[in-house]
């Protein structure tokens, strides 16, 4: 399960606090010193954890918290608000054209869960009475079209494809008009990952963007990748201006450390969680319930 590790800590520390009608300030910081240690072991990324904690001293010291009634229970909301913070605060909302069809860019590594992501959320759009059209983008992955051609027949999504010998800029250009043409009010491109971030990656999906000038870059990541899906993050975030993160395989082991990071180091919000490989297992991203979740 998602962030046994760090929630099992966070409760080792707040149940030493939630006991106490008295916090000195030694306790703040003791208790300081081991939400750090929790985080770091997280794998959250070591500037975000510095500036975490500092914030949640400096209001955790205040006389009025100190004085309260229940100042163990006052500094666990504390670190609650501040992990929503942390996390972008609210939903971040995904973007919507003024004029349909509103088109959104998929890009990541391969083995993200790009292909799976697309499909998901097509799935997603479709629930909430859209009329989505999926693109076959990725031409070099083996099997990455007929993988998004299954999805699309499981969920009744049309799939757009040229096969692998058409240049993925003319597809997307193409499926636009299509998309257009059939009255579809979002259009989702699945493009190209490659094992790492590469230049013609990169060239590639700045073509595609700029031929169809996307409303919403989801990048996705693995969160099972900890600070590495933040590092790719950024990369990305540098090159293409993303507007917004999806992270995948929040249903496995990790720590934690990307969901926490993520929108910190790069200040993209992360605006979908990915959670089984099932069609349907993909939601909008909660900071809050996320928080919550988290301190368990
Ligand atoms: P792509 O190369 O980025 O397009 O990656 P795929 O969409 O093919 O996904 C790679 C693998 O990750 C597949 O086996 C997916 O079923 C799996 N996967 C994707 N998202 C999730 C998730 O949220 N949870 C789990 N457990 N597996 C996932």
């Amino acid at each position: 399960m998602a962030f046994e590790g760090l929630t099992g800590r966070l409760q080792n520390v707040f149940s030493k606090l939630r006991g106490k009608g008295k916090v000195s300030e030694e306790d703040v910081n003791e208790a300081m010193r081991e939400v750090r240690l929790a985080l770091l072991e997280a794998d959250v990324n070591f500037k975000v954890v510095k500036d975490f904690v500092a914030k949640v001293k400096e209001k955790a010291v205040g006389k009025e918290v100190m004085e309260s009634f229940t100042p163990g229970m006052v500094i666990i909301d504390i670190v609650n608000k501040e992990l929503t913070e942390l996390m972008g605060g609210t939903q971040a909302k995904l973007a919507k054209a003024n004029k349909p069809p509103t088109v959104i860019m998929m890009a990541g590594l391969q083995g993200a869960g790009k292909t799976t992501t697309s499909g998901k959320l097509a799935k997603l759009l479709q629930k909430n009475n859209h009329r989505p059209l999926l693109v076959a983008g990725d031409i070099y992955r083996p099997a990455a079209i007929k993988q998004l051609q299954i999805l699309g027949e499981q969920i009744k999504v049309p799939v757009f494809s040229l096969g692998d010998k058409v240049s993925p800029v003319e597809i997307a250009k193409q499926a636009l008009q299509q998309a257009k043409d059939d009255n579809h009010d979002y259009v989702i491109i699945d493009t190209a990952g490659r094992l790492h971030i590469d230049e013609e990656l990169m060239e590639e999906l700045k073509q595609i963007h700029a031929e169809v000038k996307p409303d919403e870059v989801l990048l996705v990541v693995d969160a099972m990748t900890g600070q590495d899906a933040v590092n790719v993050a950024d990369s990305f975030n540098k090159q293409l201006e993303l507007t917004g993160v999806v992270l995948t395989k929040l249903d496995g082991d990790t720590r934690g450390g990307a969901a926490l990071s993520v929108k910190a180091v790069t200040g993209c919000p992360i605006k979908f969680a990915a959670l089984g490989e099932k069609i349907d297992a993909l939601e909008p991203f909660h900071p809050e319930r996320m928080a919550s979740r988290i301190l368990g």
